[in-house]
């Protein structure tokens, strides 16, 4: 059933009443010119807006957000792009808020605070999302908050992350914190789009580090104990020792940089200015020995690949033919007389067969 507030029905086509709003809306929307005048100019409207454009999932939409984006590549590139991972209430949005606060009022600097929240692509929405974020920091015209996106797109949230990196720098911001709000993944995904991975833990949370697998480990470059203030920084010393120990049992990281563990609160600004001190030097270290323009080549090789698979996930999922079969295959299986690979395999080869008798369409969906 269609509920009235929903703007997709369950097929994935619009009601009647979206259709009008969003025509109604598009009227008053920029002009492709406004967009990239007003994001050249840091027009912080101007540039939610176009972050608004990237996470649709409407292909006129993504047109558009692609020619923004084409538009403002010169300006990228010049930020440094930093990545903040942690369990929920750990800490990090009133971590990022001191850091930020310090970088635009003690050090003349410009922030932008970004969300990647890979659970939104399931859920359809964060749970976080309504939080009010960073008050104080976004009242300031040198920052930048975008709020975790709402309702991402089926698919590509990190995509859209990643495109919001590029238009806040082509506004002008020098910092940009990712902050990850999802689980699991998340820091992969942030880690494939920044240049600087602070990791934020609690002190006496656990001998195993709280659970942190081995792989974020290995991939962070600075670990801060938060919340030591109070009765708790004797206990925030210890984890940081515990966790300065284990940092030496991992192998040297190929940018050369020896990852740290540092106390902190978001709450007293202990530790704050170490944390950025940590940041300029890493970025003064990768980009001397070259691993900075290097990895990042590497994020964008990378990034161009998983639009790839994306993209032709998405061809094949919207397949009539595939969804027509698909039922039967899974049927199929299940009842074990066919083998999942077998059932895959011919659905696969259905669908090139498709692509490859169907005309060229250049309007054809991007990913
Ligand atoms: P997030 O879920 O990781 O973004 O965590 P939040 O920033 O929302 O913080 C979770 C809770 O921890 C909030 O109640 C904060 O006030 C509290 N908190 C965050 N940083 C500190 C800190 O440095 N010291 C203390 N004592 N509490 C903190």
């Amino acid at each position: 059933m269609i509920k009235a507030n929903q703007t997709e029905t369950q097929d994935g086509s619009e009601s009647n009443a979206d259709q009008r709003r969003r025509v109604s809306l598009r009227q008053r929307l920029p002009s492709y010119q406004q967009y990239v005048d007003g994001i050249l100019k840091r027009d912080r409207s101007i540039l939610a807006q176009a972050i608004t454009l990237v996470e649709s999932s409407r292909r006129e939409d993504r047109e558009m957000a692609d020619r923004i984006i084409e538009s403002c590549l010169a300006s990228t590139g010049q930020s440094i792009r930093v990545g903040i991972t942690g369990v929920p209430g750990a800490g990090k949005s009133s971590l990022i808020e001191a850091l930020g606060r310090f970088l635009v009022n003690d050090c003349g600097q410009t922030v932008a605070v970004l969300a990647v929240d890979p659970t939104s692509e399931i859920s359809g929405g964060s749970i976080l999302g309504d939080k009010t974020r960073m008050m104080s920091l976004a009242a300031s015209n040198a920052a930048f908050i975008r709020p975790t996106p709402s309702r991402g797109s089926r698919g590509g949230v990190a995509h859209h992350t990643r495109e919001a990196i590029l238009l806040c720098e082509a506004a002008g911001y020098r910092n940009i914190f990712v902050e990850t709000v999802g689980v699991g993944q998340s820091e992969v995904a942030v880690h494939e789009m920044v240049d600087f991975l602070l990791l934020l833990v609690l002190a006496g949370a656990g001998d195993d580090l709280q659970g942190i697998k081995r792989g974020v480990m290995e991939m962070v470059d600075l670990v801060a104990v938060n919340k030591a203030d109070g009765e708790n920084l004797p206990a925030a010393e210890r984890t940081r020792a515990e966790v300065e120990n284990a940092l030496h049992f991992f192998p040297k990281a190929s940018s050369g940089w020896a990852p740290r563990a540092i106390v902190c609160s978001a709450h007293t600004s202990l530790g704050i200015p170490a944390i950025w001190t940590s940041i300029l030097e890493h970025h003064a270290l990768t980009k001397a020995n070259g691993w900075l323009d290097c990895t990042r080549n590497e994020q964008k090789r990378h990034w161009m690949h998983s639009a790839i698979e994306q993209g032709l996930k998405q061809l094949f999922n919207a397949d009539p033919a595939i969804r027509d079969r698909l039922e039967a295959l899974e049927r199929e299986v299940i009842a074990g007389k066919t083998t999942p690979l077998h059932a895959a395999k011919t659905l696969l080869e259905m669908h090139s067969l498709q692509d490859s008798n169907r005309p060229i369409d250049p309007t054809r969906p991007k990913g």
